[in-house]
């Protein structure tokens, strides 16, 4: 026998009464069936109610062939006469936003002709996927169209027309519902099938915002929070930029502002600071004293790019120059970049793979890479390079 669903006729039936007809254990769960109930099962991008029968938490509802289930975590005996409470400000919160996005997807429909391809209304959220492309800025002509519309506190009417009705009504989602059709009418904004429980007034709703908007493979998916969750979104957003602009000791309109400011201040710092860094090496690679034609200079946490410049600086003044870059200082591990102005150093990274497992290589005047070793051992190599050279 299928459920008789009080929330069709009236969305604000907030507690019934009720009589158990079933109650069966599914794995963990079980699944009462009433007589008549007030919850909405989940359907057509909406999660299903939650609350109480009497004392037993339902903690989400589902429909099948017209019987509606509630489940819940404890049993309740059949034939029991039970008080069922749904957890209304949850509902509320649905009800406002689902007739906020038949209301935006009224306009969209109007204006461009699109379709909503696809409603998901979530815990804190609500999505509609629309068959083609909006930008924000349209998006946001079409939220002002909303709001206007929502202040007006128009009229939500929910109607059950005959076929031959049906067939004089302009009206959206023409296939959401098997059997009689249930039509949503938002006084002069939109006519939609739709199985959800709205609002009555769309003043209800209050405010309406557009939070963001996405490409997706039909068109766009724009996500937008109306009612309640608008409002504790704009409480989100206000503490945000409250602690932002503690932390600036700015003004609350100007937070945008001086953080470009600041960008632009650290960039500038930055780029002191790799000029000095890069002056200071340079001073080092200058003190670096020359052992039979080689300077091999020790760093620690330079970049690959710092690594080549002083390198090049060892170059002008020995024949050849060595730097030896480690992360930290007693990593065994370096990176290594050995230059020379007159001589081919290709040999040497193969000596450092030979005997310091290194990597690398690169052109006649200068290779770079990693091994692992002292700088004692990395002297050793050079000096067999030389003799294998003069042999
Ligand atoms: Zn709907």
């Amino acid at each position: 026998m299928e459920t008789i669903q009080l929330y069709k006729q009236d969305a604000y039936h907030k507690t019934f009464k009720a009589t158990v007809l079933q109650c069966e254990k599914e794995k963990e769960y079980y699944q009462i069936v009433l007589d008549q109930t007030a919850f909405f099962p989940e359907g057509g991008g909406q999660y299903g109610d939650r609350g109480f029968l009497d004392e037993v938490i339902v903690f989400d509802t589902q429909i099948k062939d017209g019987v509606v289930y509630h489940k819940t975590k404890e049993p309740i005996e059949e034939g029991r006469e039970v008080i069922g409470t749904i957890d209304w400000e949850r509902r509320y919160c649905f009800m406002q936003n689902h007739s906020a996005e038949h209301m935006m997807s009224g306009f969209v429909h109007r204006h461009y002709g699109y379709q909503n391809v696809g409603f998901h209304l979530g815990e804190e959220e609500m999505t509609m996927d629309f068959d083609g492309i909006l930008t924000m800025e349209q998006l946001l002509t079409l939220e002002k169209e909303v709001n206007e519309a929502i202040w007006e506190n128009r009229e939500v009417i929910v109607s059950y027309p005959t076929k031959e009705e049906l067939e004089t009504i302009e009206y959206r989602s023409k296939k959401e519902i098997e059997g009689d059709m249930r039509i949503v009418t938002i006084d002069g904004v939109d006519c939609c099938a739709c199985c959800a429980p709205h609002v009555q007034k769309t003043g209800e709703i209050g405010l309406a915002k557009v939070i963001s908007v996405q490409k997706n493979k039909t068109g766009v998916r724009v996500t937008m929070l109306a009612g309640r969750w608008a409002l504790q979104d704009y409480g989100k957003k206000q503490e945000e930029v409250h602690e932002i602009s503690k932390m600036l000791s700015a003004k609350v309109g100007e937070v945008a502002k001086t953080v470009a400011k600041l960008k632009e201040e650290k960039e500038k710092l930055e780029y002191e600071l790799v000029a000095l860094r890069l002056q200071m090496i340079q001073q080092k690679a200058e003190q670096t004293p020359i052992v039979d034609g080689i300077a091999c200079m020790e760093t620690e946490g330079l970049s690959g790019k710092e690594v080549r410049e002083v390198c090049n600086c060892l170059m002008e003044k020995a024949e050849i120059g060595v730097v030896l870059n480690r992360k930290e200082k007693d990593e065994e591990e370096f990176q290594y970049s050995i230059g020379s102005k007159e001589q081919d150093v290709r040999k040497i990274s193969i000596l450092l793979k030979e005997q310091l497992s290194g990597r690398g290589g690169g052109q006649p005047k200068m290779i770079q890479g990693t091994a692992v070793g002292t700088k004692e051992q990395v002297e050793k190599v050079l000096m067999d390079w030389r003799e294998q050279r003069d042999d």
